[in-house]
């Protein structure tokens, strides 16, 4: 246990690339051995668009990174947070709760915000445009997001007093576990179900991308799916049965495109209601 606690304290930034790229780069084959949804003749295409956004994501957390880092110093130097009280603790205990306090204040609940503050929603909305869901959506975040997201970090980290070796080993396991949950695969239904008591799988994460509500906004766990199972979030749903991408942005020039895709916080709320509403009247008339 110490040798992970030492090496995730100085886990090397090329370690943390080689993680990115490698997981990307392995569910990425095994979509084209297990496919849910054969996708056509965009797949490059359709991975650049998404590989920009996972460079500006990384981008913002790289040049970040050292608040956090400070942050997480200052919890330790001074015994500050719910993680630097657990001295009595085993440590596997310690890192158990840890990963999963964590989780729920930087990831389910920045995600339930993300989906029920308008505004916090308006920059969330380029994740949920993608109308091909696969390995390389999990970093598909406006960087307003990102900043966002790595607030909600900082806020996670604060408030328990997450010490640096832990930070980094959750990162490291989320961004593998994200790549794993978005990838465009089939898994046996009884290794689905097994998997989705502790962690959130392709199956469960999929049906959070159907374009329509009331499924936007169900499963909104990160790596643990115990979160949306307490708080009434979870559903299950058919995968093959879904339409991916969001009711609002259906249209490819709008989500197909790097610069449309980074303008949509900053243009006019939609509602899809309103949007339906002002169809049918022009129908009507
Ligand atoms: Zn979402
Ligand atoms: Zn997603």
């Amino acid at each position: 246990m110490q040798a992970l606690i030492d090496y995730f304290s100085t886990m090397p930034s090329l370690h943390r690339t080689i993680l990115l790229v490698g997981g990307i780069t392995f569910f990425w084959m095994l979509e084209g051995i297990f496919p849910l949804f054969q996708f056509k003749n965009i797949k490059w295409k359709h991975a650049l668009t998404n590989i920009f956004f996972t460079l500006t994501t990384a981008i913002v957390n790289l040049s970040l990174a050292f608040v956090m880092v400070k942050i997480s110093d200052w919890c330790v130097a001074h015994h500050f947070g719910f993680m630097q009280w657990t001295d009595q603790f085993p440590l596997a205990i310690t890192l158990i709760v840890g990963l999963m306090l964590f989780d729920l204040i930087s990831a389910y609940s920045i995600h339930y915000l993300n989906h029920n503050v308008k505004w916090f929603w308006l920059f969330h909305i380029i994740h949920h445009t993608d109308r091909n869901v696969d390995t390389t959506t999990a970093n598909r975040h406006h960087p307003g997001e990102s900043i966002l997201r790595l607030m909600a970090t900082i806020a996670g980290v604060f408030l328990i007093g997450v010490p640096i070796w832990m930070i980094f080993l959750y990162q490291s396991l989320s961004v593998v576990l994200s790549q794993f949950n978005h990838a465009n695969i089939v898994l046996p239904n009884k290794l689905d179900c097994i998997l989705s008591l502790v962690i959130v799988t392709p199956n469960m994460h999929h049906v959070h991308h159907h374009f329509q509500q009331p499924l936007t906004d169900t499963n909104y766990g990160n790596i643990f799916s115990v979160w949306d199972r307490l708080f009434g979030t979870y559903v299950e749903f058919d995968n093959k049965k879904l339409v991916y991408g969001i009711d609002t942005h259906m249209a490819p020039e709008e989500n197909g495109h790097i610069g449309s895709l980074l303008k949509i916080p900053f243009q006019q709320y939609r509602d899809i209601q309103k949007m339906s509403e002002e169809k049918r009247s022009t129908t009507e008339e």
